[in-house]
């Protein structure tokens, strides 16, 4: 990749497509091209043909999507399956029949069996059922992968696809009914301790397993994979270690000094019970991350604190 090659940051109001973003003009790619979604609708598939045919990118990288947590994923799977069947299609074949020379597409660590062998190597991939509370979304982002790969395969493109696990970092969704479980217990436990309330529900029973990523380790791990990576197929892209629920609520609660308690409320859903990706793929190529749990949660409760009390409300 050249740093005048023209790149789309597709989804760069994202969390991952921000990062995506800024980990490309840290490292001095000077021709980088995005539109919000008011700018350009990604499940319009004529819009978006129209935006490709005269921008000409070179390289694309997908990471616009539908995403939200276990209640949003659960209460909106049309939403899920659709929205982010569109927008892949759409961008992908796009990008195909308009000259792209290099697509990454970001998948998730959803898309791996319920009980998938852990830590969840690459080739667990349909080896058995989903979970169903996020079964749509993995379904559609399954086939994103396929399509990915039927393009290498059949018309030689180099498509490729990562898969990370769970993201956090500045920029996240607070909101409590669509975010996932770090950004909402960082919200809730800084909201009890400044409410001088004793204590923190924390959803399901504490006990399910979670490998959180901070968004700038994955961002570089996708300048790291469009630079250097041509092989269609997936990679995994984690930090390799998880913690339970509990133990991230409990964290939370010492990075923003709260001395309260946790209250697990068991009528909210567990979801996978452990989802640890094998991420030895990625390592063997000669990437690892760099921003332990502690000191990311650190940062983003920073940056947390830094935004208007109007957009950590939302
Ligand atoms: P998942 O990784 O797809 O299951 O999505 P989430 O990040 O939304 O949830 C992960 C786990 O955290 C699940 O077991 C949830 O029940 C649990 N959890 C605990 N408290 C919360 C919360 O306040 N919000 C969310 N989204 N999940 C929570």
């Amino acid at each position: 990749m050249e740093k005048t090659d023209r790149i789309f940051v597709a989804g760069h109001r994202g969390l991952a497509g921000g990062a995506i973003l800024g980990e490309l003009q840290r490292a001095g790619y000077s021709n980088l091209l995005t539109r919000t979604s008011t700018e350009l609708n990604l499940r319009d598939r004529g819009a978006t043909r129209t935006f490709f045919e005269e921008e000409r990118p070179r390289v694309v990288a997908l990471a616009a999507a539908k995403v939200g947590g276990i209640q949003a994923n659960n209460d909106h799977p049309v939403e899920f399956l659709l929205w982010n069947l569109q927008i892949q299609n759409n961008v992908i074949e796009a990008a195909a029949d308009f000259g792209v020379e290099k697509l990454l597409f970001l998948g998730s660590s959803c898309i791996y069996p319920k009980f998938a062998p852990q830590p969840i190597p690459e080739d667990a991939l349909l080896t058995g059922a989903l979970e169903p509370t996020n079964e749509a979304y993995a379904i559609a982002k399954i086939a994103g992968i396929k399509l990915c790969q039927a393009y290498a395969r059949q018309l030689g493109k180099r498509f490729i696809s990562a898969m990370p696990t769970n993201l956090y970092g500045p920029g996240d969704n607070f909101d409590l009914a669509s975010s996932h479980v770090l950004p909402a217990l960082l919200r809730k436990v800084h909201e009890a301790k400044q409410r001088g309330e004793r204590e923190v529900v924390v959803w399901g029973t504490g006990t399910p397993r979670r490998e959180f990523l901070h968004v700038d380790d994955l961002a570089c791990a996708c300048r790291f994979l469009l630079e250097q990576h041509d092989d269609p197929a997936l990679i995994n892209v984690g930090c390799g270690e998880d913690v339970t629920i509990r133990e991230l609520a409990e964290t939370i609660c010492e990075v923003v000094g709260f001395g309260g308690s946790l209250v697990f409320d068991a009528t909210k859903p567990d979801g996978t019970p452990r989802k640890l990706m094998d991420s030895s793929r990625l390592r063997r190529l000669g990437w690892q991350p760099a921003i332990s749990l502690r000191d990311g949660l650190r940062s983003t409760y920073e940056w947390f604190l830094r935004q208007p009390a109007t957009i950590r409300e939302t």
